[in-house]
């Protein structure tokens, strides 16, 4: 099965994700991710990203278009994939139809005033990927699932916040109704706990 998870930053695109790369053992692809680590590798494409993602701005389409294209040609992703943070724009959506063939869409829904709360404490593990927040840390800053340390993001300080709401509804929330046109969208309210929330998107999907 070949996933998109679509929402705005912080509503759990990355969680529902990994848990369900685990129990469907298919990929998460997040660009997100990907773009962090090539960052902290200080590779080409790393240093052309850095600036836009902790400004709060979108990476530019041929930058994250590429990324994903080899991604997907990759072995792991024969038996489906979950694309998780791509794609965020029309043309990237457009050029996603070009090279891959998705079976549904996931929109989680969550309101602005608990993104503000789930990203202002946020965690993160830049090797794994691991996400947490920070009142379920008990002041541990160390990943449980690989040992590195759990960061802020930049891009998740108060100020680049409200960046990122105003670039998901004017350039990203235009992909619900993309997605809905073609039949694909599953919406689930992304405001409960983790639990239910994750048993809200198994049920959506048909899991
Ligand atoms: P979140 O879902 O919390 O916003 P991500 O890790 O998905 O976080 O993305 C962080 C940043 O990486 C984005 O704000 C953006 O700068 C960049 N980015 C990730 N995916 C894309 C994409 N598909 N297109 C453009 N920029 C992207
Ligand atoms: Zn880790």
């Amino acid at each position: 099965m070949n996933l998109i998870f679509l929402g705005p930053p912080g509503a759990g695109k990355g969680t529902h994700a990994q848990r369900l790369m685990s129990e469907l053992g298919i990929p998460q692809i997040s660009t997100g991710d990907i773009l962090r680590k090539a960052i902290k590798n200080e590779t080409k494409t790393g240093l052309e990203a850095k600036r836009y993602i902790d400004a709060g701005q979108l990476v530019p389409d041929e930058v994250v278009i590429n990324i994903v294209k080899e991604r997907l040609q990759e072995s792991d992703c024969a038996s489906g994939y979950i694309l998780d943070g791509f794609p965020r724009t029309v043309a990237q959506a457009e050029a996603l139809d070009t090279f891959a063939t998705i079976d549904a869409a996931l929109n989680l829904s969550v309101p602005d005033d608990m993104i503000i709360r789930r990203l202002s404490g946020r965690r993160v593990c830049l090797t794994c990927g691991y996400t947490t927040h920070i009142s379920q840390m008990n002041g541990n800053d160390v990943c449980p699932a690989c040992g590195d340390k759990l960061i802020q993001r930049k891009d998740d300080m108060p100020e680049t916040i409200q960046n990122r709401l105003s670039v998901y509804a004017a350039q990203t929330a235009p992909l619900v109704e993309y997605y809905d046109r073609k039949g694909l969208l599953r919406t689930v309210e992304g405001t409960g706990t983790v639990e239910e929330n994750h048993a809200a998107v198994r049920k959506a999907l048909n899991l």
